[in-house]
């Protein structure tokens, strides 16, 4: 049964949305905007007006299990009635976190692993820094207190995962932040400050990683935090020979290896965990996201048996109310049966030509550079717009053009250069997966057509909507 609330309030005067993505739109298309989603059916969303489409990125990389399912609600809705908290102060647990610990324990690429629940990811990297910190100060080394990430890279938005997160963007506004970070390279053409937008990565970004710690100095520095993809403008796949070097450089010089596989996590990139792919098993592995499909908010970071050695008989401090919530426990739990009854891993690794194969030809359509990267069912398609065309108008008729069309991407923009994210749930058939590309694949044919208006300027996007904006203007 659905809960029914009146779907024509707002929600855009009393509740705080992301960013400033929505004012374009608004302004394009006043009052349609934000859609009310009001139900969710496997790979799908529903709207209040009934309009159904592909949930190819309104979920953050969330949604791997597909949205509305059943076992899932009724699991919760049994451990609700049953059993709705219990916390893990002194002397106390329950069976479904030590359950949810034993099940991750068999699958995470870390060795012998312990695990501290939290509510979110960036929770999550949280726990995984004061680990780090921690573990050499009681290793009798407190000088080796810097945390390292990359530039480009999203940790998330508390204090020490903004300071992590090398985007000016979501620093500046906070200064001054947390002491003790250090950027590094992010090993993508385009990003990394030595291989440029098109050119294919050659790994001068490991040379470089290395001459910082030399230069910071090996014995101030506790740890790297990095995802083994990073998403931030682009699905970063790195050069093959990357995280097998950055493992033999933190073993090189006492650093731990910290994997952020908030996004990548749970099958998303075409193995369990992306770190897979190169064979690599960090110290500490952060996740969140897919480890409840989003049912229930639950984060974890899984701290190996050498690291966790450190803490034996004196935990970490560190406490949060929510850790291993037993209902968070049971979604996890069901959401890891699913994976694995549905092969929903071997779905995304089968997906990942198909989705290549579509966002490249997208891609040779437009009339600008363009870039496509894909990892499983992990996708971007960054497009290089001229400076005469309005990158922010772009961005926003390319999202409005593909919902028309039936499918919700996510759509972010650095300077002219927009990308557009397509990762639909786990779920998805060969079929489903070919017609959300067909609708996206229309919307970039209509959006990407040009008109020379008559003060010279270039316009974008179908005739109807130039004529609005240029009746709004
Ligand atoms: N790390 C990565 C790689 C992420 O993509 C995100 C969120 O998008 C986070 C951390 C933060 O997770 P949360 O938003 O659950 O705090």
């Amino acid at each position: 049964m659905v809960n029914q609330y009146p779907t024509q309030l707002t929600a855009k005067t009393r509740v705080r949305h992301y960013a400033a993505d929505f004012r374009k739109l608004d302004e394009l298309f006043p009052g349609k905007y934000p859609r009310m989603f009001v139900h969710g059916e496997g790979t799908d969303l529903i709207d209040s007006d009934g309009q159904r489409v592909l949930d190819a990125g309104n979920h953050l990389g969330v949604c791997v299990v597909g949205h509305g399912r059943g076992d899932i609600a009724d699991a919760v809705a049994a451990q609700i009635r049953g059993l709705e908290f219990v916390s893990l102060e002194a002397g106390a647990s329950h069976p479904y976190v030590a359950a949810l610990g034993e099940e991750l324990a068999g699958r995470v690429p870390v060795d012998n692993p312990i695990f501290s629940f939290t509510s979110s990811g960036s929770e999550a990297n949280e726990v995984a820094m004061k680990v780090a910190r921690d573990y050499h100060r009681r290793r009798g080394e407190s000088g080796r207190f810097k945390i390292m990430s990359r530039y480009g890279s999203y940790h998330g938005s508390s204090y020490g995962a903004t300071t992590a997160t090398s985007i000016p963007a979501f620093r500046e506004p906070f200064q001054p932040l947390v002491p003790g970070f250090v950027s590094l390279p992010q090993p993508f053409a385009g990003f990394c400050g030595s291989c440029s937008f098109g050119e294919d990565c050659v790994g001068h970004c490991i040379e470089e990683t290395a001459a910082i710690i030399e230069q910071e100095g090996p014995h101030t520095i506790a740890a790297i935090l990095a995802e083994p993809v990073s998403i931030p403008g682009a699905v970063k796949v790195p050069h093959n020979d990357y995280w097998p070097r950055l493992r033999e450089l933190c073993d090189r010089y006492g650093i731990l290896l910290i994997a952020d596989e908030v996004v990548t996590g749970f099958g998303r990139t075409g193995t369990l965990f992306a770190c897979e792919h190169w064979g690599v098993r960090p110290d500490i592995l952060t996740m969140a996201k897919g480890l409840t499909s989003g049912y229930v908010p639950m984060g974890a970071a899984a701290v190996s048996g050498r690291v966790q050695e450190a803490f034996e008989g004196s935990p970490l401090v560190h406490v949060n109310t929510y850790a291993g919530h037993p209902v968070a426990s049971i979604a996890a739990l069901t959401t890891l049966k699913i994976i694995d009854e549905e092969g929903l891993v071997a779905n995304a690794a089968a997906r990942e030509p198909e989705l290549r194969l579509r966002l490249e030809e997208i891609g040779a359509q437009v009339p600008w550079p363009a870039r496509a990267s894909v990892i499983g069912l992990l996708g971007s398609l960054e497009i290089s717009l001229p400076d005469d065309v309005d990158a922010e108008r772009f961005r926003a008729l390319l999202w409005h053009e593909s919902y028309e069309q039936g499918v919700v991407v996510r759509v972010t923009r650095a300077a002219q250069i927009v990308s557009v994210f397509f990762y639909p749930p786990l779920v998805i058939t060969s079929d489903r997966l070919q017609e959300g590309l067909d609708h996206l694949a229309a919307a970039v044919r209509r959006v990407t057509t040009t008109t020379l208006m008559d003060d010279g300027r270039v316009e974008v996007g179908p005739s109807a909507e130039i004529q609005a904006s240029a009746e709004l203007a």
